[in-house]
Order: structure tokens, then sequence, then C-alpha cells
């Protein structure tokens, strides 16, 4: 039916919503912090996510407002709070629902139903995201695989993220600090994690800061990927 994914941190509400919802023929993921369903979203698509406002890493109005930055999978938030000025508040934060605690499994079902029928009739199915392709490189982001000329490239999901991001704007110029939120998640960083990622991913794809082919850093000013141009020599072994 629908693929949920439910972030709560107690273990016993946890498995009886799993229980329910796996009895009730959907897939479920879960986890128990705001940071794990962070990382959840951005590397599996859900129909729905079912979010417990007290966790124990994030405040929960934070953790949507995050949620909210990466994705827009339709969010039922479980509030032990039943009041009116904060459900108003996370509707507003971009929640698509609420759910105030201790709530019925029937109660629940009827609010995923609503919740799932609303997205699909305003959106369809969502396409599967397309394979981008620049020059010799081909990247599946929904098979989470990447090539070069032909030859699978062994990334750490981390690389894979970096590169799938960078290929989807070829050409332009990505600022660190985007680079930042957008692949890692974080408002704030320290450089060099960029740029050992990027020297690990160079080494990747058969490449050096010195001899570029595909990625390009501008000092000072951010990364860019484009394919190489037709006088390029191709990197070693390749
Ligand atoms: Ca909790």
């Amino acid at each position: 039916m629908a693929s949920v994914l439910v972030v709560e941190d107690d273990q016993f509400v946890r498995s009886a919503l799993i229980r329910h919802l796996t009895e009730a023929a959907h897939t479920v993921r879960s986890v128990g912090t705001a940071l794990e369903a962070l990382r959840e979203v951005a590397h599996f698509r859900f129909d729905v996510v079912i979010l417990d406002l007290g966790l124990p890493d994030l405040d929960g109005s934070e953790a949507l407002k995050m949620l909210r930055g990466i994705t827009d999978v339709p969010v039922i938030v479980a509030t032990a709070r039943d009041d009116e000025t904060e459900i108003v508040r996370l509707l507003n934060d971009g929640a698509d629902d609420y759910l105030t605690k201790p709530f019925s499994v029937e109660h629940l079902s009827a609010r995923m139903a609503a919740v799932l029928r609303r997205a699909r009739s305003s959106a369809g199915e969502p396409p599967p995201p397309p394979q981008i392709r620049v020059g010799g490189l081909a990247i599946d982001p929904l098979r989470r695989q990447a090539e070069l000329d032909g030859v699978r490239l062994d990334l750490t999901r981390r690389e894979f993220d970096l590169l799938a991001f960078l290929a989807g704007r070829p050409g332009v110029v990505v600022a660190r600090r985007e680079l930042l939120a957008e692949v890692w998640q974080q408002s704030y960083g320290d450089d060099q994690t960029i740029d050992v990622h990027l020297s690990w991913l160079r080494r990747k794809l058969g490449e050096t800061a010195a001899r570029p082919r595909y990625l390009h850093t501008l000092r000072g000013v951010g990364v860019k990927l484009e394919p190489p141009g037709p006088g390029e020599t191709p990197g070693p072994g390749r």
C-alpha cells in the first residue's frame, strides 16, 4: 500500500505502530531520532512520515522544518501536547496533519488514508528521478549507482550524494555552504570535510585537483562539475 517512515523514540509505541502498519500491508522503516529521519528521507522515498515531536535529539518543530528543507513527503506529526497554538504552528511549518497522543489505530489509519489520498490526487504518482548524464558519467539516483565511461564506480554514500548533486547541475558553480546544506544537511561546518570528500571522489574519477576533468574547484567560490572538453586527455586507465 504505502511506504511509511515511523520516527518515534519510544520503543513500545514504535513496535505497536510498526505492527499495526505492517498488518495493514504498509512497508515500514523506523528510526528513533530526527537526524536518522533526515538521513532516511534523503535516501529513500516514502509516501508518508509519522513524526513524533518528542525526540531525544531535536525539538519537534525544528525536525519538521529540516525535513521540509529536503522533502515534500506528507508528514503527520504525533504530539503529546494538545495545544491549539502549537498545532497551528506545526501545520504552518509544513505538517500535513497531526495526531494527539495517545491515538488509536483507527484514528491513525483515517489520518494516513486522508493524507495519502490528498498527496496522490494533487501530484499523481511522482515520477522516478531521471538518470543524470554528463559526458561519460551516468548516474542513476533511484538505484544509487554511478558509472564513468561504462565502468561502475564504487562510491560511498556521501561520495554518491556529492557526485549526484553536482552532476544534477552541470556547469553550475555550487558554493561550499550550499553543498554542506544539500549533501551534508548541515547549516555550517568545516570546509575540510568537503575537500576530503572531493579528493576521494576525484581519485575514483581518475583525476586530480591539478588536472581536473569533471570536478573543478574555484578557489574561494565553490565547485562545479562539467564534462571534459574534446581536447582533454582521458583519466588514467580509462
Ligand atoms: Ca517521544
